[in-house]
């Protein structure tokens, strides 16, 4: 830590705080205190991203953080299936917490664990037992507000379960999403990530209209899929669910974040408004973020974040209309079906919030093989479609 740093006060250990927090101690040798409501970091998640949504040098940073590597994935639907050369990865937060939490510890961040923070301001939180901590940047990483979605949009509901298998099982790389499942209660697939060929997580996901999930009817549809795909399941290692709001709008942003925490992660709406991801830009927060020294400087390099990302979520959210408002629920996977035979590298670019103007077209006036076109939707329901095309 370099005397006279900058302290900053991070609430919330979940993706989001903790690589910023790295990010701020190992690289700007920042003073930082990093407060989570939990016991450990992370919580529990498994977080992935394509090979492309992340540079480089911000691969390498986050080292053995990354605990498995794919050379490629793959997706199912009844037109047929594709292998898309493109990498992917997953960071698992079991792996996560204790590696992170040494890094962190070994570049000076203060960790305050156990401890939930009760209000925020700019300069100064209280934690739940009445103390106050001030500093000078207060980072609000406090993850989603469940179930808040802005405008009509919808909700990606998870119910995931990491899997034995007491033999090999079938798969070698991921399958994003397996579109060939019976669609029930909006566009349903299962993901699966094979971890080894006998530890596998599997995920029923739905796009859905309303938040609530069926733990019971998921797992049950997990343990019937993956003895249908010929997998022998040995025991169940873990549980993971997930209920993330998939926005169709948005409040506009205020003129200057200054005054305020600084909002990041789920929080602050760095996250890809379809997908639900939110790493890659966790990862990008981190690095803008760690060049900064002043107060003022860390403000700007978050709002200058945002409003790189602005054509892309106002896209994203434009899909998130079309899906949720203008195609029933029995039509929504013919949306995706058509997206995956898009080019790869449309997809790659998708993926991670960096579609040009004519990706964005592609996606939603190209040709539609499947029967599903945008552009007669379009007219129906959104008369500022070519404005946020721009
Ligand atoms: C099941 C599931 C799977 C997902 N898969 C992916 C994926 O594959 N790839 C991807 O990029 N994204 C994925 N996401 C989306 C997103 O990346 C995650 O939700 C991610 O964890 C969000 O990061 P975050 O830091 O904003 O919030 P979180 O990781 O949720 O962190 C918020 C942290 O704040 C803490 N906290 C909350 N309130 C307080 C308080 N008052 N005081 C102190 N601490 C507090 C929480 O305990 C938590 O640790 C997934 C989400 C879910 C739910």
């Amino acid at each position: 830590m370099t005397a006279g740093a900058l302290h900053y006060l991070i609430v919330g250990g979940g993706l989001a705080g903790s690589l910023i927090s790295l990010a701020l101690g190992e690289r700007a040798r920042a003073r930082v205190t990093l407060i989570e409501r939990d016991g450990v970091l992370g919580g529990n998640h498994t977080w992935s991203f394509h090979d492309g949504d992340i540079e480089r040098t911000d691969q390498e940073w986050l080292g053995d953080l990354v605990s498995c590597r794919w050379p490629r994935y793959r997706v199912e639907f009844p037109s047929g299936g594709r292998t898309i050369d493109s990498g992917y990865a997953t960071i698992e937060s079991s792996a996560f917490a204790p590696l992170i939490r040494a890094r962190l510890l070994a570049c000076g961040v203060s960790l305050l664990v156990d401890t939930a923070v009760t209000e925020v301001s700019a300069t100064e939180i209280r934690l739940a037992d009445g103390a106050v901590i001030t500093g000078d940047v207060v980072i609000d990483a406090r993850g989603p507000a469940v179930h808040a979605v802005s405008g009509r949009g919808g909700y990606q509901k998870f119910v995931g379960l990491e899997l034995e298998l007491s033999a090999e099982g079938p798969w070698d790389v991921p399958l994003l999403m397996d579109g060939l499942v019976p669609q029930e209660g909006g566009y349903r697939f299962i993901y699966v990530l094979p971890f080894s060929r006998t530890r596998v997580l599997i995920e029923d996901t739905v796009y859905a209209d309303d938040p609530s999930l069926d733990g019971a009817a998921s797992e049950r549809a997990i343990d019937a899929y993956a003895r249908s795909a010929g997998a022998q399941v040995a025991r169940v290692l873990r549980r993971e669910t997930g209920v993330l709001p998939l926005p169709a709008a948005a409040d506009a942003p205020p003129a200057s974040s200054f005054g305020r925490p600084l909002a990041v992660g789920y929080r602050g709406g760095f996250f890809h408004p379809v997908t639900g991801y939110s790493l890659p830009l966790a990862v990008r927060t981190a690095r803008a973020l760690a060049g900064v020294r002043t107060a003022a400087q860390a403000h700007a390099a978050v709002e200058a974040l945002a409003a790189t990302l602005e054509p892309q979520r106002r896209f994203g959210h434009l899909l998130n209309r079309l899906t949720f408002e203008a195609l029933p629920p029995a039509a929504r996977r013919g949306a995706f079906e058509r997206f995956y035979r898009l080019p790869a590298p449309v997809i790659a670019r998708f993926y991670a919030s960096r579609s040009t103007v004519a990706d964005r077209a592609r996606i939603l006036l190209g040709r539609p093989p499947a029967g599903i076109s945008w552009r007669g939707l379009l007219s129906m329901c959104l008369p500022r479609s070519q404005q946020e095309l721009s």
